[in-house]
């Protein structure tokens, strides 16, 4: 069966959710059976998201293969349980990129490059290079931005030729809109949808469906009436309300039939839907029997965006653990000894965010301290994992200097160093130590007892590494390698011996987690903050019980 097709554009307003209805669409489909994969298709210059500031852009999300790619990859492989790869993400800049590259190797034979049909064949060949690949059946391609833009221009240009060349029957359009509420007026409002399906129209493209994001549920009267103005049929608006969780829109496009809809236009062949463990999956998010708060210590927390993976990790690993994990954001920057105390009290957990940059290292490293000291359970992800070094360096081995050279170069103890390899890099795009490497494990240690397993793959984004230097006089003082790369030696995960958890890691292990697998680490760590939490409670209530076990006397009433 050749592969079919299914393009989302979004319209009106941009943050109305593209990623989420497509990650979810996608998940209906595999839960019948289809095959599914997501690209999506980035309207910027730059080549990839890698150079862009979490300001910018939010997370840059890598895949096993080393790509730096839009958060959104992020999403599909949390719907789908599937692995991405540099493929699904495509960037205008990519375009060119490969284009001009192309032009100077000679390839056009002396014709003149233009967009049509030079930027368009370009990335129609980028998306048929999924579609063409034989274990899959249905490719759901996101055009990023909103439809109007003179940028993603191109994109629409593509699918409108696609639609021809596939041919479309085994294609289909979306088109994801905002049906503002006025208040003034008491009524919702689609006009902007009218609008933004006509500009879509004119660049060739008609929707097969329209999904309408609106605060309050549409009734039949406003779904006719886009219908009619739109061209579509009815039963082809669906509504997309607000949910409580992302992971609920899977359900509630179901409910409206997004799925049924798309199976009848393209023809596919599909089993029966088996949606049970998602819906046990949701009602754990939605329900849990108890919560715990963890402090998420990093210098991007006005923007959580920054911290995508990390925040949906402990989705799932709260839902593991029956446990509604709540973020403390604690801004890195105004982290420092004298308020350290006030600002981590009453957290049962501390992650140090990874992050590039000196800006509120000091502040990561009062917050390792205060976490390794209070014997409060720990978790360091990359540069987390890099602060908990320099932070036993300093006050275990007692060097004062140990600094990693990312911040500074002149350190007597550059604990943490780049590697060789690093040195004579220049270019900042693509040439970190990227994508997926193997490392095994301490048997014994908290990783080995997480994951059940001796040896095990993760995803990495850094330039710096642990200085085996250091090595065994960071063991001595108990800051043990658990993790290490079976080949070349580096240090990718340090645990620190007689504490209940303290686990730092070099990889970022919140990119594997997905609802289907949550990651085993963020898993054992909600457990062992879970902990935490409850012999901090006990101890409470002892000390109270004691305290008015002593004090009766005060606590009698005085008679008169
Ligand atoms: N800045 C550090 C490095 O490049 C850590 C990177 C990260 O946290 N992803 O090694």
């Amino acid at each position: 069966m050749p592969c079919k097709y299914i393009f989302v554009t979004g319209g009106v307003a941009s943050s109305l959710g593209k990623g989420i209805l497509s990650a979810s669409l996608g998940r209906l489909l595999a839960s019948r059976g289809v095959r599914v994969t997501i690209q999506k298709l980035d309207p910027y210059i730059n080549v990839d998201p890698g150079t862009m500031n979490p300001y910018e852009h939010g997370e840059v999300y890598v895949t096993q293969d080393g790509a730096e790619t839009d958060l959104d990859l992020g999403h599909y492989e949390r719907f789908l349980g599937v692995e991405t790869s540099q493929t699904n993400n495509v960037t205008t800049g990519r375009i060119y990129f490969d284009v001009i590259s192309k032009e100077r190797q000679g390839a056009y034979l002396g014709k003149t490059v233009q967009v049509i049909p030079h930027i368009t064949d370009e990335i129609k060949s980028h998306i048929y290079a999924l579609g063409n690949s034989d274990d899959i059946d249905v490719v759901i391609v996101e055009v990023g931005g909103t439809v109007g833009d003179i940028e993603s221009l191109p994109y629409i240009e593509a699918i409108r030729q696609m639609r021809y060349e596939v041919g479309r029957k085994d294609t289909c359009s979306i088109h994801l809109t905002l049906v503002p509420f006025l208040a003034a007026a008491g009524e919702l409002k689609t006009k902007p949808t009218q609008h933004s399906v006509k500009m879509l129209s004119e660049s060739g493209l008609w929707p097969d469906i329209i999904a309408c994001r609106s605060e309050f549920p549409l009734d039949s009267s406003i779904k006719q009436k886009i219908a009619q103005f739109c061209n579509v049929e009815v039963e082809d608006v669906i509504a997309s309300l607000d949910a409580e969780t992302i992971y609920e829109v899977p359900l509630l496009m179901r409910e409206e039939g997004l799925d049924e809809r798309v199976i009848q236009k393209l023809d596919l062949q599909t089993q029966t839907l088996d949606l049970e463990e998602w819906k046990a999956f949701v009602s754990a998010v939605k329900e849990p029997s108890q919560e715990v708060t963890i402090a998420l210590v990093g210098k991007y927390v006005e923007h959580h965006d920054a911290y995508k993976s990390i925040a949906e990790a402990f989705v799932h690993a709260g839902a593991k653990n029956d446990t509604k994990v709540v973020i403390k954001w604690v801004q890195s920057e105004s982290v420092t000894r004298e308020n350290v105390k006030e600002l981590l009290e009453g957290c049962s957990g501390v992650l140090v965010a990874p992050g590039f940059g000196d800006r509120g290292i000091e502040g990561k490293v009062e917050a390792v301290t205060y976490a390794r000291e209070q014997n409060i359970p720990f978790f360091g992800i990359c540069l987390g994992m890099q602060c908990s070094v320099v932070e036993v360096a300093r006050n275990l081995c007692g060097w004062k200097e140990a600094n990693s050279t990312e911040f500074d170069e002149a350190s007597s103890k550059p604990v943490i160093d780049l590697m060789d390899e690093q040195r004579t890099i220049e270019d900042k795009g693509g040439t970190m130590r990227l994508g997926s490497y193997d490392c095994t494990l301490t048997k014994g240690s908290h990783a080995f007892k997480a994951y059940g397993n001796k040896d095990i793959t993760e995803r990495h984004r850094h330039r710096y590494e642990f200085n085996n230097t250091y090595k065994d006089e960071l063991e001595a003082v108990g800051l043990l390698a658990t993790g290490v790369h079976p080949s070349r030696n580096l240090v990718e995960i340090v645990e620190l011996k007689d504490h209940p958890w303290f686990v730092g890691v070099q990889f970022h292990p919140e990119l594997k987690s997905t609802v289907s697998t949550p990651h085993p680490l963020f898993v054992d760590f909600v457990a062992a903050s879970l902990k935490h939490q409850s012999s901090r409670r006990s101890q409470t209530s002892q000390a109270s019980q004691s305290a008015s076990n002593k004090a009766p006397l005060s606590q009698e009433p005085i008679s008169p």
